[in-house]
């Protein structure tokens, strides 16, 4: 009898287990804090698409909404006129809600609470604990001490409330250049954090701001508005990455005065690192600006939408966000785990046609001329339910130019001459001979078919190599592109730009079978023994384009197995 692996039938015990950010909501909820309300937001800066690392934060955010039956909401911090753009706040709401989460009511604007903002200043200024500084940003910094030495107070720091509250009225009122003045929290010089020595508050920028115009000439700092944005719209958890851990007691503090008594919390998890990704939008906004790739969108971004265009699915991306968790130290995750969702993610799902990427011509010289004949595949093998399909065969194929080899190194069971081997779902060929060009180059090779060998026929002779192949008159051109990542093997990322892979990107025409002509863009596949792949938007009825997704090798699933 033969031996079968016994599957294992004990179920694994049931281990729920909770990331310190759920721990401290629990416990939160246990002491009524918030009355057992969670409510956290996604606050991106609409200066760039939104890539990987965002993803992350989204799915925590959005995540801890859903599983505390809370409220999320998607919220721009729109605080720096100069940088940001109506294009980026339409791509950030797309991204979201393509991963498949909901913000609570309408989005929300940073730039809609600048009155409350503004007039909160002008509290803290009445309370003593802010005033106008005229040194510029350079003395500011210079006073400013360092880690061993306590900064300096400003000459300007005692000016009165009544002169603090006039000149913050004129900053506003545009009458002073950018740098001229600023407002700054009056704190402590001596602080050991130097984020806590009179931080500025505002700073004078005399822009067009996509959404209020002209009507500000000064805007809030990051410090001093992302608080009030949570406190206004009644934040409870206000989770963000871990270089803002030493801005918390700044945080608490712009809070003191706050009129509501209950203040959102801050909680820092570390940044999402992948290893070969660049991952801030400034640099992949260099690399656009280089005319390195083709857009935001490009296939090889980790922007959400190049994700996307590349053909990864929300599922796939969600599930990675799951797998790496939520931890407080910085740490990079390999690229190649991304890698192996996507494939977990498609491998039942995605229909597995025939495409030739780089093929080379196979004429079965004992098949009659001007024959065809059908031949039933199934779609996915390890999927019955993606049922099957018609493929026409005929004397003319075509197959992988890389599938054959004139002198064949040891293992190699594709096709050479003299070697039979065979066609999936078709007959058995054996090669006679190979035509080649004036270069050398092959172009075409002949074989003999046995016509008692078709798929289904009972056929019981055995050999090793069994290739794809696609019938040469029904062939539909596809133009295919092959990706690489984004960096050369040997960079670290620092010099992005001189480290860039011209190589990244290699255009194959190649050949699939003819269901491949109805098909439409985002469409995925796994085309047979090649990879994934999903039907670009450049493609049209006429000029197919496919992306290739990822290869079948599964480095992950390797590397844990080790
Ligand atoms: P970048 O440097 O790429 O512009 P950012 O932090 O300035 O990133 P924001 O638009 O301010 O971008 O970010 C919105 C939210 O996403 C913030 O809460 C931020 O902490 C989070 N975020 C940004 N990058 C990452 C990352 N790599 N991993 C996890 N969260 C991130
Ligand atoms: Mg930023």
């Amino acid at each position: 009898m033969e031996h079968k692996d016994i599957e294992q039938t004990v179920a694994p015990e049931e281990v729920v287990s909770v990331n310190f950010i759920e721990a401290e909501i629990n416990k939160d909820n246990e002491e009524g804090v918030y009355g057992g309300r969670v409510h956290t937001r996604f606050p991106p800066e609409p200066n760039g698409y939104l890539h990987i690392g965002h993803a992350k934060s989204i799915c925590l955010n959005f995540g801890l909404g859903e599983e505390y039956k809370g409220l999320t909401n998607l919220r721009f911090d729109d605080t720096n006129p100069e940088k940001e753009d109506v294009e980026y706040v339409n791509s950030i709401k797309e991204d979201v809600e393509w991963l498949g989460f909901h913000w609570d009511g309408d989005v929300r604007y940073a730039s809609d609470y600048f009155g409350k903002m503004y007039d909160y200043a002008k509290k803290l200024i009445t309370l003593g604990k802010a005033y106008v500084d005229d040194q510029t940003a350079e003395e500011i910094r210079q006073t400013r001490g360092d880690f061993s030495t306590p900064g300096t107070n400003s000459p300007y720091r005692d000016r009165s409330v009544e002169e603090n509250l006039k000149l913050f009225e004129e900053m506003k009122d545009g009458k002073y250049k950018d740098g001229e003045k600023v407002l700054r929290a009056k704190i402590d010089m001596a602080d050991p954090n130097i984020v806590m020595r009179d931080p500025v508050l505002y700073r004078i920028v005399n822009a067009a701001h996509h959404r209020t115009g002209s009507e500000w000439s000064i805007y809030p700092m990051y410090d001093f508005a992302h608080p009030i944005e949570d406190a206004i719209e009644r934040i409870t958890h206000s989770v963000c990455t871990l270089e803002f851990e030493v801005h918390r007691p700044l945080y608490n503090w712009v809070l003191e005065d706050w009129e509501d008594t209950e203040k959102p919390r801050q909680i820092e998890f570390a940044r999402l690192n992948v290893t070969k990704m660049v991952m801030s939008k400034r640099k992949l906004r260099a690399l656009v600006e280089a005319g390195l790739v083709s857009g935001w969108d490009d296939p090889r971004m980790p922007t959400i939408s190049g994700l996307r265009r590349r053909g990864y699915t929300p599922e796939a991306i969600r599930d990675f966000c799951d797998r790496i968790g939520v931890a407080k130290a910085d740490s990079t995750v390999d690229i190649a785990l991304l890698e192996f969702c996507i494939r977990e993610d498609l491998k039942l799902k995605a229909p597995r046609p025939m495409v030739v990427i780089d093929p080379v011509k196979v004429i079965i010289d004992n098949y009659p001329e001007g024959q065809t004949e059908p031949c039933v595949v199934e779609n996915n093998p390890e999927n019955e339910e993606l049922g099957s399909r018609e493929v026409i065969f005929g004397r003319e194929i075509y197959i992988e130019r890389a599938d054959f080899m004139e002198e064949p190194v040891k293992k190699f069971f594709r096709l050479a001459p003299g070697k039979e081997v065979r066609l999936k779902g078709a007959y058995f060929i054996t090669c006679q001979s190979v035509v080649k060009d004036e270069n050398g180059t092959i172009t075409e090779i002949h074989c003999t078919y046995d016509p008692e060998t078709k798929s289904g026929s009972g056929c019981t002779r055995k050999v090793k190599g069994t290739l794809h192949w696609v019938e040469a008159s029904t062939a539909v051109d596809i133009e295919t592109r092959l990706y690489d990542y984004l960096l050369k093997e040997e960079s670290d990322g620092k010099d992005f730009l001189g480290d860039f892979n011209h190589e990244s990107l290699q255009v194959m025409h190649s050949k699939g079978e003819a269901s491949i002509a109805n098909t439409v863009a985002g469409d995925r596949f796994q085309f047979l023994r090649q990879g994934y792949f999903v039907i670009d938007k450049d493609s049209t009825a006429d000029h197919i384009v496919v992306n290739r997704i990822v290869g079948l090798r599964d480095t992950w699933a390797k590397q844990q197995k080790k």
